[in-house]
């Protein structure tokens, strides 16, 4: 018998396979899927089985394999043809596509074992009449007791009551060890909850998706906030587990809230696993196995859920599908919506993408019929939307209010006098974001990447939000010795606003500073939700998801800090964003209430949101596209060459437009090379070439072409990002 084995090696991006001989002793072990152990250039190496063949030509020189490590087959058929799918669509290799797709432990070629956890059971070694008559000792017989009525203690637990006594019976053999293999996460199981009755809206959706739970179909649950999407997924899956199938339900990370997860493990009790990013490898292997298992049925996770083996998968659920968190950002760049909908295809089952702010292109996509549109036009119980106000912060500025504007804080006081709840947005952290010298126009600079630095007040130093570069803050001007000045504000500095301005307030900061620790991000919700706080501010993480019903008044403190990036979806982020945040208020009983504070009085984009009006925006952002000739009209392909040498980085881009211009269809457009946004990260300068195309059967074909050639280039590497998210 001879197999074909997927090596990754380190140096190389393109993927290498190999032949090798599989001893008889080995033969029966052999399946499509699993790992072995093989030699390969004086060393050992892990790799995939790919395929099995009985024959093969040039017998001589074949190495016979060392071991086959995995007793169960880790690469399902589906899980497989996941790979071919990813490495075709996004350019990469086959081996990076798997090495993204599983859990560390069962990565091929990883070196840091993770193990399966054992735990120590005691349990009798003979009849409980001939034990207790060999006990010496009342400690040993209430032992053997607890081991009679029990069945089994684990260890500590036998510790607990006597070391000695439990040593005794053990040397006795009276008991005896065994090893029990035990998860790392054990659900505590929650109340039931009982389901509730679906409105006339929420039963339209459910009914609709429930017809098609056997045929590959897109839905796009298009519900304002607060319309009960939650609900409407977990019935759709109860109906799914009862014809004894399983689903995926992705969240964006930052919505992995004990909220959402609650509501699922309440219903569900402890049919759900959940994998995120806080996991250890450990955790993160057990919880994989015990979907390989089937002993759950329900799994909710950020972008790699999407992976789950789960068999007999019924159907996939993506909510807040316009967060960008479903695209990975490095190598390889795959989209968990893209892939969702390749596994719906491939398992003939319905993927439900839902969102209040959907994107363009899906809603676009949606009046084409190419999604199924399904609509919860209504709050649940027929609350109001919130009503939004924009204020003029250049008239603010002149009344020397910077940062919170006189409305403003009226409105925090009567909210607060009602014993309500405010939430402030500010989608930027720390103190200060430019500290600049007014003498000589020093400007704190990072010396790796082409930014100013971020100014911390808490610790006192400067930070690189991009490479993390760290310096501490000088008194004085470190050139000229003048007094520095503060531009720019962030959360940090929101906070000793806030604090300032109304003293007697309960005031929780929440940014990526306060939530590095783990559960920090669960327990700041948590406190705001069920403790005496009144204003909980922070950066975009505030405004997702989360279902506060205390919270009557949103303040939005810099409108204009997204809508300025440079990017053709910084109007849709924008939008999102601020309609998303906008929802978080008047969530019960309260009329929701919004201040929007920007420079901007009379951008369209803020109008839309002021109207919390996703129409209006929708058609203003589209026609701006079609003139632009940006998504849903055109699709993307942004490919950045990056190098430590700018000469070489900037020649090397020019040949890859040039190449490109020549290769592909005459209606595709090649845009630069530009420099990127931010042009030096890290000390990688990186340029900037898009391709816009509508159809074009050439591009993939060259695209493949350049991708070999770079291989190859030691200095100059090139990024290829297919339907990129940012460009
Ligand atoms: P969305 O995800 O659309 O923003 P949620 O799912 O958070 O909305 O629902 C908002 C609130 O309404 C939740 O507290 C939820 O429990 C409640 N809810 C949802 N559907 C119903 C219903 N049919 N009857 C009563 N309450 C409901
Ligand atoms: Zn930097």
């Amino acid at each position: 018998m001879y197999i074909e084995v997927l090596l990754e090696l380190k140096n190389k991006q393109t993927d290498q396979t190999y032949t090798y001989k599989v001893p008889n002793n080995l033969e029966s072990q052999i399946q499509v899927g699993k790992r072995v152990k093989v030699p390969f250039n004086h060393r050992e190496l892990e790799g995939f089985i790919l395929s099995i063949k009985d024959v093969c030509k040039k017998e001589f020189e074949i190495l016979e394999i060392k071991e086959v490590v995995d007793e169960e087959i880790v690469l399902s058929e589906e899980l497989f043809s996941i790979g071919k799918f990813i490495k075709d669509t996004y350019l990469c290799s086959l081996a990076s596509a798997y090495a993204v797709m599983l859990p560390k432990a069962l990565k091929a070629s990883e070196k840091t074992q993770v193990n399966k956890k054992f735990q120590s059971n005691l349990i009798l070694n003979m009849a409980y009449e001939e034990a207790l008559r060999m006990c010496s000792s009342d400690r040993q017989k209430e032992i053997v007791d607890l081991l009679n009525e029990n069945g089994c203690l684990t260890k500590k637990e036998g510790n607990l009551i006597s070391i000695s006594s439990v040593n005794t019976l053990l040397k006795k053999n009276i008991i005896k060890e065994e090893q029990e293999e035990v998860y790392r996460i054990n659900n505590k199981v929650l109340e039931k909850d009982e389901k509730k009755v679906l409105n006339e809206e929420q039963k339209n959706a459910y009914h609709a998706i429930v017809a098609s739970l056997n045929q590959y179909e897109k839905f796009l649950l298009y519900g304002v906030t607060g319309s009960g999407k939650t609900e409407v997924y977990m019935q759709v899956i109860e109906r799914v587990l009862e014809r004894k199938q399983t689903a995926i339900v992705l969240v964006p990370e930052i919505s992995l809230t004990p909220q959402f997860v609650t509501n699922f493990k309440k219903r569900f009790q402890d049919k759900v696993a959940v994998l995120h990013s806080g996991l250890s490898d450990g955790e993160r292997y057990d919880e994989w196995r015990k979907i390989e298992r089937d002993e759950v049925d329900i799994v909710i996770g950020a972008r790699s859920a999407i992976f789950a083996p789960l068999k007999n998968l019924g159907i996939i659920i993506v909510d807040e599908e316009h967060s960008e968190s479903y695209k990975q950002e490095n190598n390889p760049r795959y989209n968990a919506i893209e892939v969702a909908e390749y596994r719906g295809e491939y398992n003939r089952i319905p993927v439900v993408l839902g969102s209040a702010t959907p994107t363009l292109e899906r809603m676009a996509k949606s009046t084409k019929n190419l999604y199924k549109r399904l609509e919860l036009k209504h709050r649940v119980n027929n609350q109001t939307l919130p009503i939004c106000t924009c204020v003029d912060m250049a008239l603010e500025l002149k009344k020397r209010n910077p940062i919170l504007s006189e409305r403003l804080k009226v409105e925090i006081e009567s909210s607060i006098s009602r014993h309500e709840q405010v939430i402030l947005l500010l989608n930027r952290r720390g103190y200060a974001t430019t500290i600049t010298c007014s003498n000589c126009g020093f400007t704190y600079k990072c010396p790796n990447c082409d930014i100013t630095l971020t100014y911390h007040k808490t610790k006192n130093n400067l930070r690189c939000h991009y490479c993390g570069y760290t310096t501490f803050k000088k008194d004085t001007c470190p050139k000229c010795k003048t007094d520095l000045n503060f531009y720019g504000y962030g959360t940090e500095k929101l906070e000793q606003i806030i604090r300032s301005e109304f003293p007697d307030l309960k005031v929780l900061r929440m940014d990526a500073d306060t939530t590095r620790k783990k559960n920090s991000y669960e327990e700041i919700v948590e406190r705001f939700k069920n403790e005496d706080y009144d204003i909980l501010l922070g950066t975009q993480m505030i405004s997702k998801g989360l279902d506060f019903p205390r919270v009557s008044l949103v303040g939005i403190i810099n409108a204009d800090a997204t809508l300025n990036i440079p990017d053709f979806r910084s109007g849709e982020r924008t939008f999102s964003l601020l309609y998303q945040a906008s929802g978080r208020a008047g969530r019960c009983n309260t009329v929701g209430n919004v201040i929007i504070q920007t420079f901007n009085k009379d951008n369209p984009i803020l109008q839309c949101v002021a109207e919390q009006s996703y129409e209006k925006y929708y058609n203003y952002e589209m026609n701006i596209r079609k003139k632009l000739k940006y998504p849903p009209y055109y699709y993307l392909v942004s490919l950045k060459v990056v190098s430590k040498e700018y000469e070489e980085c900037s020649k090397e881009a020019v040949k890859v437009a040039e190449f490109l211009k020549k290769k592909i269809a005459e209606t595709s457009i090649v845009l630069g090379p530009t420099t990127a946004n931010v042009f030096k990260v890290n000390n990688v300068y990186r340029f900037n070439i898009i391709i816009k195309y509508r159809f074009d059967d050439k591009l993939m074909p060259t695209l493949k072409e350049l991708d070999k050639l770079f291989v190859m280039n030691k200095k100059v590497n090139l990024e290829i990002d297919v339907n990129p998210t940012k460009i």
